[in-house]
C-alpha cells in the first residue's frame, strides 16, 4: 500500500494535508484518518512532507516510515550568523592525510547526504566506497584520463 495511516497513533490534526504540496490528501469524514485522494496515487512524487510532519508518527509510505524521518530538534536550529560562519569556513580538500575515515563516520554521513534535496525526492546520488588505496589510484588515474 502506497500510503498508510495508523488510526490508534493520528490525532487528526491535518498536518499531513497541510504538507502536501500537491494537495494530494484529505481529511476523512467525522473522526477517521487522513486518506489519499482517490485516483491520484500516481501524482504522489514521494517527497515525503506528510510523513515528515507527522508528529506522532502515524503516517508511512511505501517508501519511507517514520523512523526515517526523525523529529527536528528546535535546540541544534543554526541561526543567521552560524549559517554564514558554516558556509564561508567550507574550503575544498586538495590535500588529504594519509588515514582512513572511520567505517560509522562514513556510513552517517552518507546517511545524512540522503536528507539533500533532490528534483521530486528522487535522490539520483549512488556512492560508491572504495578504501583499498591501489584501487583508488587507479581510479583517480582514470578519471585524470576522463578529463584529458
Ligand atoms: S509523499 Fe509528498 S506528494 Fe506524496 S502524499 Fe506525501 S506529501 Fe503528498
Amino acid at each position: 500500500m502506497l500510503f498508510y495511516v495508523d488510526p490508534e497513533k493520528c490525532n487528526r490534526d491535518g498536518f499531513c494535508v497541510e504538507a502536501c504540496g500537491r494537495r494530494l490528501i484529505e481529511m476523512g469524514k467525522a473522526d477517521s484518518v487522513p486518506t489519499l485522494i482517490a485516483g491520484v496515487e500516481e501524482l504522489c512524487i514521494n517527497c515525503g512532507h506528510c510523513v515528515a510532519v507527522c508528529p506522532s508518527g502515524a503516517l508511512a509510505l511505501q517508501t519511507m516510515r517514520p523512523e526515517d524521518c526523525p523529529q527536528i530538534r528546535d535546540e541544534l536550529l543554526i541561526d543567521l550568523e552560524q549559517a554564514e560562519q558554516f558556509l564561508r569556513s567550507r574550503r575544498s580538500i586538495r590535500n588529504y592525510k594519509d588515514k582512513s575515515v572511520e567505517r560509522d563516520k562514513l556510513n552517517k554521513l552518507i546517511q545524512v547526504s540522503g536528507y539533500a534535496p533532490s528534483a521530486s525526492n528522487a535522490r539520483p546520488v549512488h556512492f560508491l566506497v572504495i578504501e583499498n588505496k591501489t584501487e583508488i589510484r587507479l581510479l583517480s588515474g582514470l578519471v585524470v584520463i576522463g578529463c584529458a
